[in-house]
């Protein structure tokens, strides 16, 4: 009883978002996995969506994700929702705007109505708060319960040392200046001169929005926090890294997905149902079939899905493409592919409205991904040596596809110009799957795969900086 009271308690708590809840959801297996209890909080609608894509039970309060981890492993990990604030039935991306300021200025009070109760009737006690940097409320909360305050990025951080100094972008007249303007120098520390183009684009924005309104919070609330943990690799981006660790404790932890080696446990994270695509690709030859998706949240216009199609047939390439059902936001018409375009594709082609990512970009048929590049899909595009063609369409994607093409030479850009024209996409497909070029970004990729094959070994920087992370949090604690 006496050790238990010791044992290190953490809340963790995602934005609920995909790309957010799957780091989380490894970050807490590999917390548990060194004897932490946790308690993980995903908001009622986040739960709702996984309930409902991953099984067919229908009393969802009873269904826990964790269930297999705590049964397989032994692992002390237990499960909560909070209100976001809305309804189930409200639409949060139809209103989008009034769901963010929601998360702005209601979300923090059902956080801090549920981390009190929990603060009077849980044991062991809890000593941590681990929540996302893009949340605006951790250290209010943190300091009220008085629990060590962890911020954990879920993105690169070349991304956290830009928004993190936001205010020298201003200084330099270099945020929301939406142009083609060449003339960065270099003023943020580890930062190499970057060119407004591959700001986030939430730092090009022109006006304040309710979006950049809350990651500008977020970042004045995250250099309170004690501890920092980001999902990337030491090697790859040491000097942003090294400028940040003189600023506030900041660990790279990643890729988190592939820590410890608990990359086969199975909890259901997904927020749509995924289809198969195992049989369809079996008989495909080797490094064959580009895969497509473009996450789960950025939109396209109904033109650019359009020219895409075209592009896809042009090539002749063999395809599996993600499309999710709102991938065009604003449009009426449910048709968003050209006419006819399904019959022709014939067995060339298979599209699904979301399916498990790494099973088929882990599948030896896939030999190159059309990507937004959101940073787990680089992440794992990499680990499976799945050479990128980068297609950014907004957030951290935009500074993602800098790392990956200009940085690291794991991917292609998929247009040049502003426009997207099919007989370009069909040209930087070919030349992604096939040709001198191909055999390039594969051997490129295969050396990058290695520094994150080396960084997660027991001796390697992310395996090591989470050890030192843990003895310094549990320092803290004691
Ligand atoms: N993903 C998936 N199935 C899909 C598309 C995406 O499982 O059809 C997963 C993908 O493996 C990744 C996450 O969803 O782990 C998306 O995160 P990412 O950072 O790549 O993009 P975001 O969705 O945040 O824009």
């Amino acid at each position: 009883m006496e050790d238990n009271q010791e044992k290190p308690h953490a809340i963790l708590m995602p934005c609920p978002l995909q790309g957010h809840i799957i780091p989380f959801v490894h970050l807490a297996i590999n917390l548990a996995s060194k004897g932490f209890t946790i308690t993980f909080i995903n908001t009622e609608f986040t739960h709702y969506r996984i309930t409902k894509a991953t099984t067919s039970a229908n009393n969802q309060e009873y269904y826990d994700i964790f269930t297999e981890a705590r049964t397989q492993f032994g692992f002390d990990i237990r499960y909560r929702i909070v209100s976001d604030g809305f309804p189930l039935v409200f639409d949060r991306a139809v209103n989008r705007e009034q769901f963010l300021k929601g998360m702005l200025y209601i979300f923090s009070a059902h956080v801090d109505d549920l981390v009190g109760k929990l603060e009077q009737n849980t044991k062991p006690k809890i000593t941590c708060l681990l929540a996302d940097t893009f949340y605006v409320w951790p250290s209010m909360v943190a300091k009220k319960y008085n629990l060590v305050n962890i911020s954990f990025w879920t993105e690169p951080a070349l991304d956290f040392s830009l928004y993190y100094h936001w205010d020298l972008l201003k200084i330099n007249g270099h945020f929301g200046y939406y142009d083609n303007r060449e003339d960065t120098r270099k003023y943020i520390p580890g930062v190499e001169a970057i060119e407004p183009k591959d700001l986030p684009s939430y730092l090009q924005d022109t006006q304040t929005t309710t979006m950049n309104k809350m990651i500008y919070k977020g970042y004045e609330n995250v250099k309170e926090a004690d501890f920092i943990i980001c999902n990337t690799i030491q090697e790859l981006e040491p000097k942003p890294i090294s400028a940040l660790n003189e600023k506030q404790p900041f660990y790279s932890i990643g890729p988190i997905f592939l820590l410890n080696g608990f990359t086969n446990i199975s909890i259901p994270t997904s927020l749509w149902s995924e289809s198969d695509c195992t049989q369809w690709l079996q008989p495909k030859p080797h490094g064959s079939v580009l895969y497509v998706s473009f996450g789960s949240v950025a939109h396209c216009s109904k033109k650019d899905i359009i020219e895409i199609a075209h592009g896809l047939l042009l090539s002749k390439v063999s395809f599996i493409w993600v499309l999710r059902n709102d991938i065009v936001s604003s449009d009426d018409d449910d048709d968003i592919l050209p006419v006819g375009f399904e019959d022709e594709i014939r067995d060339k082609g298979l599209i699904v409205p979301w399916c498990c990512q790494i099973s088929v970009i882990s599948n030896p048929t896939v030999g190159g991904f059309l990507t937004h590049c959101g940073w787990n899909s680089v992440l794992e595009s990499i680990w499976y040596s799945v050479p990128m063609l980068c297609y950014p369409i907004f957030t951290d994607q935009i500074t993602n596809r800098k790392l990956v093409v200009d940085d690291w030479k794991v991917g292609l850009n998929f247009c040049d110009k502003k426009e997207i024209r099919r007989d370009e996409v069909s040209e930087k497909i070919n030349r992604l799957m096939s040709g001198k070029s191909a055999t390039d970004l594969r051997n490129n990729i295969k050396q990058v795969k290695k520094t994150l094959q080396d960084a997660v070994s027991t001796i390697g920087s992310s395996e090591r900086n989470f050890n030192k992370f843990i003895g310094d949090v549990k320092a803290k604690i004691s």
